[in-house]
């Protein structure tokens, strides 16, 4: 195979199914047969030209990628031809900036972003920094493991930031393609968990997914609803909305943290008095390391954490882009490059 074929958005929202050279991966690079790739909110960044270094040049999204290594680049020496791995939003970090040298590899600043910055896995075969690379477990399928790279990671990570006793009450915003699985890791983790949705459509999923409480938004103020219950140690905010999380702060309890991982446009609207009493705190969460992916792979694979996806093949990708953008998939969607 010389060539293969590729999803790439041309300018801002065009999509175009391309076929493109094969070429070798760059020194510490490898190079992706690609078996599936999630479809997350932050592809928008992507197809919508934002972030791109040259938004003139088309990039094929996707961060959610799961492949077998097919060709290694000078220099890799960890990672062998016919490696099942992952790559999430981070594609790698440089280990030399200063953030590298102090082991904070999240916020390298010489880190390509997925599909973002660099092409993606919307394609049949990708590329990644060798040190992006995520094993992917023995017994975990593609499409399990793709929504977990990402969607997965980032609400996992974000859990972990909790500072609470076991048993402590934890709220969910949103309970869509993140907060159905933090729902789940949240159980895991050894949190009571309330979930806050709009309307009452998903209660039932949300009990079944072990959520204790369920507080619907769009008729009960989300944060006094939540200080009835005794208030949330933490709240893990989803919703792809400030708007949304405005009303959360004050149902937190003392030294309670609302962590933001659903990114918007608009802003967090807080009253200083409800920071101050109560010395609560508002902090943000952005995935995790590679070998923090690895973990948590292994962490969901023992607990039985599941994403719940839609499966579509890569020729429906941007049917896949429009469905995941219109908030109606249940919850993931994963294109399945194989099929
Ligand atoms: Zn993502
Ligand atoms: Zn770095």
């Amino acid at each position: 195979m010389s060539v293969y074929r590729a999803y790439e958005v041309q300018g801002a929202g065009n999509f175009a199914l391309v076929e493109r050279e094969l070429f070798e991966p760059a020194a510490g690079q490898v190079r992706l047969r690609v078996e599936a790739c999630g479809v997350c909110h932050s592809d928008t960044l992507a197809v919508n030209g934002l972030l791109r270094p040259d938004p003139s040049v088309p990039i094929v999204p996707g961060h959610e990628i799961v492949g077998v290594v097919d060709a290694v680049g000078a220099g890799v020496t960890t990672w062998q031809v016919g490696d099942r791995v992952g790559v999430g939003y981070l594609n790698g970090h440089c280990g030399a900036c200063e953030q590298c040298r102090r082991g904070d590899f999240v916020n390298c600043t010489d880190q390509p972003a997925t599909g973002t910055t660099v092409d993606g896995g919307y394609a049949e075969v990708a590329f990644a920094r060798a040190s992006g690379l995520v094993r992917i477990p023995d017994g975990m399928s593609a499409v399990d493991a793709a929504p977990l790279l990402c969607a997965g990671l980032t609400v996992s990570k974000g859990l972990q930031q909790i500072d609470a006793r076991p048993g402590a009450l934890v709220a969910v915003q949103g309970i869509g393609g993140l907060g159905h699985l933090a729902i789940q890791y949240a159980t895991r983790l050894g949190f009571r968990v309330a979930a806050i949705g709009r309307g009452t459509g998903k209660a039932e999923l949300a009990a079944q997914l072990g959520a204790e409480h369920y507080i619907d938004s769009s008729v009960e103020h989300p944060g006094e609803a939540l200080q009835r219950i005794g208030g949330a140690a933490a709240i893990v905010a989803t919703a792809a909305s400030g708007a949304s999380m405005s009303p959360l702060v004050p149902g937190l309890e003392p030294r309670g943290r609302l962590i933001v991982l659903g990114a918007s446009f608009d802003p967090i609207e807080v009253q200083t008095s409800d920071l101050i009493f109560g010395t609560r705190t508002i902090s943000g969460s952005l995935t995790g390391s590679s070998i923090e992916n690895e973990d948590n792979l292994l962490f969901s694979q023992r607990q039985g954490v599941r994403s719940m996806n839609e499966i579509l093949p890569l020729s429906e990708a941007p049917k896949a882009y429009s469905r995941m953008l219109s908030g109606e998939a249940r919850f993931r969607i994963v294109l399945d490059t194989a099929a």
